[in-house]
């Protein structure tokens, strides 16, 4: 099959190779030309500091010698804002959990130390003890390295992260979970219908032999996460087949971007000032820098069903909401674009 040409949107990075993008008569794409994000968002932001004050109020006389939440953290820019929020502003005695899934960047968990320590939060670094998430990774990563695409992957934390959030609540006798909603990350999912027919068609260019392989590797995977979820068994019994668990209905999560509209230059700015948070130091757009599956196997996987990264699909967010132009945010899109294929191959070689 001979490679198709897309067309590109001259405001944003959309390409019609995206599924269900259209470029219209004046160059643009068909969502710069409509308002679908800035509608998104004003469904979701309602800035509303005097109804934080009151949940905040209730959480702290919840528990007052003890901690009275709990929240996770990655040394990302959404998990560090919620925490010197609640702290520092809230007056609110945190928990945080670091889960470390062993392929997060240095300078991510530098980050989350050095907040909490500065903060005075206590801070439990939590992981596998039969390491099933890396045996996960390694196993998923392994049965679709045929197809060169990764789908998938992220499994293991999409289910972990809240598990261990419920686990170490019930442990401490916490009520009250905190976590943040960032629409710049939300918007722009690739629909399932999309997904399953790149699969399809890339599933077709190998051969049987191939398929068999991958099948059994695929099973491991599934055997490692079962593993996983058993070890972070949060009840009824049904959540181990869920894709994420569901909380028990005594534990009451408080989503800040609920109340706070959700400004990356501001909540970054405000890090940098009050603690010793830092963004890295290459073309960042401050938001999803933490995790090396997500710079390699994602944004690869990504690049190649719809020609965009998980970062330009950030960026194209940035655009639509009018907060930054394309000229400005091409460095960063760039930086992503030529470390994906690079980061992957190094990746994909690791767990070989
Ligand atoms: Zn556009």
């Amino acid at each position: 099959m001979p490679d198709q040409i897309f067309q590109s949107c001259l405001r944003c990075f959309m390409t019609t190779q995206f599924p269900g993008i259209a470029i219209e008569e004046n160059g643009q794409c068909s969502l710069c030309n409509s308002d679908t994000f800035l509608q998104a968002k004003k469904k979701r932001v309602t800035s509303n500091r005097e109804a934080l004050e009151k949940v905040a109020a209730e959480v702290r006389a919840s528990r007052k010698d003890d901690y009275n939440c709990i929240t996770g953290g990655s040394g990302g820019l959404d998990s560090s804002y919620v925490i010197y929020v609640a702290k520092a502003e809230l007056g609110l005695n945190p928990l945080v959990v670091h889960y470390d899934h062993g392929h997060f960047h240095d300078h991510a968990t530098r980050n989350i130390t050095a907040l909490c320590s500065s903060l005075g939060v206590d801070l439990i670094y939590a992981s596998s003890a039969g390491r099933y998430d890396q045996k996960y990774v390694r196993a998923a990563t392994r049965a679709f390295k045929d197809l060169g695409i990764y789908w998938g992957v992220c499994s293991a934390c999409h289910y972990v992260i809240p598990a261990m959030l419920c686990w170490h609540a019930q442990r401490y006798g916490i009520a009250t979970t905190l976590h943040s909603d960032n629409v710049y990350e939300a918007e722009l999912h690739v629909p399932a219908a999309a997904k399953f027919a790149f699969m399809k068609e890339r599933l077709c260019r190998i051969g049987w032999p191939q398929k068999a392989r991958m099948a059994g590797r695929l099973a491991l995977a599934m055997y490692y996460l079962l593993r996983l979820k058993t070890e972070f068994y949060v009840p009824p019994v049904r959540n181990l087949l869920r894709h994420r668990p569901r909380k028990p209905a005594s534990l009451r999560a408080v989503s800040l971007s609920k109340y706070l509209d959700w400004d990356v230059d501001y909540m970054t700015k405000t890090l940098v000032e009050n603690t010793p948070w830092r963004p890295p130091d290459y073309p960042s757009l401050n938001m999803r820098f933490d995790c090396k599956i997500e710079d390699a196997l994602v944004n690869h996987t990504f690049k190649e069903a719809t020609g965009q990264t998980v970062h330009s699909i950030i960026a194209c967010n940035l655009i639509y909401d009018r907060l930054r132009t394309k000229e400005e945010l091409k460095p960063a899109v760039d930086f992503y674009e030529s470390e994906a294929a690079d980061k992957t191959r190094e990746f994909v070689g690791n767990v070989e």
